[in-house]
């Protein structure tokens, strides 16, 4: 059947199932390359998430064959006459129905099956730039067919997520976070350029320097100012193997002290300092049970009464250092160094080494394990806060020691640090020749490199990792912490591991943290009201709206984030 007969079948049969609200010609006169579907299995799939917490059944899903196909689907939406909604869908793993919407089109970017399809015309495959040390993807990508793309080159991006079948635009739209953004900033701090189909249907092409409003808008913009079509994204030498450590704390305060010091070394040489820092909250003995922790294997057992928990909690750092096998002499030697200015509990160090590629893709094999007892697939009531560091030990009593209380976690709560500024860098010949001029009295080095960074800074603007002009929300402190809650809801009769239990628990810690005033944003925020949404974009809020005007004045776009209504 040639495309155009495919399409005349899907419209038909648009209009008969679901009483088409858009004039079908205008979809007919699409022409699209790929393929435009009704099938209720597709319609299906794009009207559920990773969350299974909400469902809206789109009228349509469109496979897109090429950026071209969904500019002009766009610019049909924006274009017709009573108006039709249009979301992309990376992989579907939001939460509260982010990549959904009821009364128009779902574009489906990364396939039908997972890794079965990639992208459209000449970025089918990823493009690497060796020399230029970027990749250019389709904006569907999942983020491990770029990992194995770069790989053949021996090449790597910089920044991840701890998973990585996500999609390059779905994290993007977010933000994009794992132990290396203290190090290199979130993903959207590691893209040079993008092509993003605006809310009128115009195909543009983004970046610092060209269209420069649209990219900072795009990034971490929960998909409200267009769609990325193709993403540029910088690349690193990818080392080939990973020393993965773990060790535990039952001070609070101890432990992210460490983790504060661990990220303050971010401008350091790369053997002063660890490649990744995360950690996560242990408030019951299902530690070994923990789907992030198969790690601590069952020869290895921990017992929260063992160590010595204070008020039950543990807290365990997470940290790697990669290296190459030609250098890996002197790899035990420099973890050694770094662990001797932790505070950790000694007797609970847990190591492990292995290939980078398993180690950046270790929450699948965890995902592959539950899959088999039937655990992925259940309702995920997660709640991800971006905490300032100030506040960050009010977090521990109220929530960690207070509301969590001794339940079972139902899943790991992730805590790690993230500053906002990058290093200043020097240049080399500049900071011999203060050293040499300065310091050649034996005075301390230290404070030479603090003052050739306050030089520095003067004459240039601080760059930073969380770029202000980006969409994306962050507290008001330098650094800031990551806490995620990742639970999973079973029906099994137990009533602390509903999905009621679990929503109502994520209220209350909300509403904890407003009446003690701290000031935490929500990543991959869930709201459901404009109040809610302004008092989350706080100062932000005009240049947003400003934007969303500019770039998507139907309000088409995304709709699942309940952010806008559709004009009609
Ligand atoms: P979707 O959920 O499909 O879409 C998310 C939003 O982006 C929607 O509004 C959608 O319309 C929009 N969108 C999708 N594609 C595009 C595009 N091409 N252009 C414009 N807008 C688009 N996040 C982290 O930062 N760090 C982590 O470590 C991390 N780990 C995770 C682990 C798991 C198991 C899961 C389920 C999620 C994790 N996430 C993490 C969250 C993840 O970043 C978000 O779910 C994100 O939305 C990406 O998922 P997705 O690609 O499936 O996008």
């Amino acid at each position: 059947m040639t495309t155009k007969l495919l399409l005349t079948f899907a419209i038909c049969r648009l209009i008969v199932t679901v009483g088409l609200t858009v004039d079908p010609s205008e979809l007919l006169r699409l022409g699209v390359e790929g393929q435009l579907s009704v099938d209720p299995c597709d319609v299906e799939t794009a009207s559920l998430d990773f969350g299974l917490i909400s469902r809206s059944e789109p009228m349509a899903v469109l496979h897109p064959g090429s950026a071209d196909d969904i500019a002009r689907l766009v610019q049909a939406a924006y274009l017709s006459s009573q108006g039709f909604t249009v979301s992309a869908r990376g992989h579907g793993h939001s939460i509260n129905g982010q990549a959904q919407t009821s009364n128009g089109v779902v574009i489906e970017m990364s396939g039908r099956s997972r890794g079965s399809r990639l992208g459209p015309g000449n970025l089918a495959k990823p493009q690497v730039a060796v020399k230029e040390m970027h990749v250019d993807v389709w904006g569907g990508e999942l983020w491990i067919d770029v990992l194995r793309s770069t790989l053949e080159h021996g090449l790597a991006p910089k920044s991840w997520t701890d998973y990585l079948y996500l999609s390059v635009g779905g994290t993007l739209s977010n933000g994009g976070i794992s132990g290396q953004a203290f190090n290199h900033g979130p993903q959207i701090s590691n893209v040079y350029e993008l092509d993003v189909v605006t809310g009128k249907g115009e195909l543009m092409t983004c970046s610092e320097e060209q269209n420069s409003k649209l990219f900072h808008a795009v990034l971490g913009g929960l998909g409200q100012f267009g769609i990325i079509t193709r993403a540029r994204i910088a690349l690193e030498p990818a080392p080939q193997r990973v020393r993965w450590i773990r060790v535990l704390y039952s001070n609070f305060s101890t432990f992210t002290r460490d983790q504060e010091h661990l990220i303050s070394l971010h401008g350091e040489p790369s053997t002063l300092k660890f490649d990744y820092v995360e950690g996560f909250v242990i408030v019951d003995e299902g530690l070994i049970n923990n789907w992030r922790s198969s790690f601590f294997s069952p020869r290895n057992p921990v017992k929260i009464s063992s160590v010595g928990a204070n008020g039950g909690v543990l807290y365990c750092l997470e940290i790697t250092k990669n290296y190459d096998e030609s250098t890996g002499d002197t790899i035990d030697q420099e973890v050694e160094a770094l662990m001797k200015s932790l505070n950790f509990i000694p007797s609970t160090v847990f190591t492990t080494d292995l290939p980078y590629i398993d180690f950046l893709d270790r929450v699948h094999k965890a995902e592959l394990k539950l899959r088999a007892k039937d655990l992925w697939e259940v309702p995920h009531p997660w709640l991800n806060l971006f905490v300032p560091k100030s506040r960050i030990a009010d977090l521990d009593r109220g929530v960690f020691k207070g509301i969590l209380g001794n339940n079972k976690t139902s899943g790991p709560i992730l805590i790690y640090p993230m500053n906002k500024n990058k290093p200043a860098r020097i240049d080399k010949s500049f900071s011999l020749l203060l050293t040499g001029t300065q310091f050649n009295d034996g005075s301390d080095r230290r404070s030479g490199r603090f003052s050739c960074q306050a030089i520095f800074s003067m004459g240039s603007p601080m760059r930073r990792w969380w770029d202000q002009r980006s969409s994306v929300v962050t507290p008001d402190e330098e650094v800031f912490y990551l806490v995620a809650l990742l639970r999973s809801a079973l029906d099994n009769g137990e009533e602390t591991q509903s999905l009621e239990y679990l929503t109502d628990q994520n209220r209350e810690i909300l509403s904890f943290c407003d009446d003690a005033g701290i000031n935490v944003k929500q990543y991959l925020p869930h709201y459901t009201t404009r109040e809610e949404w302004m008092d989350h974009f706080g100062d932000k809020w005009d240049q947003f709206y400003q934007r969303k005007m500019e770039f998507d004045p139907r309000r088409i776009l995304a709709t699942g984030q309940r952010i806008f209504n559709p004009s009609s």
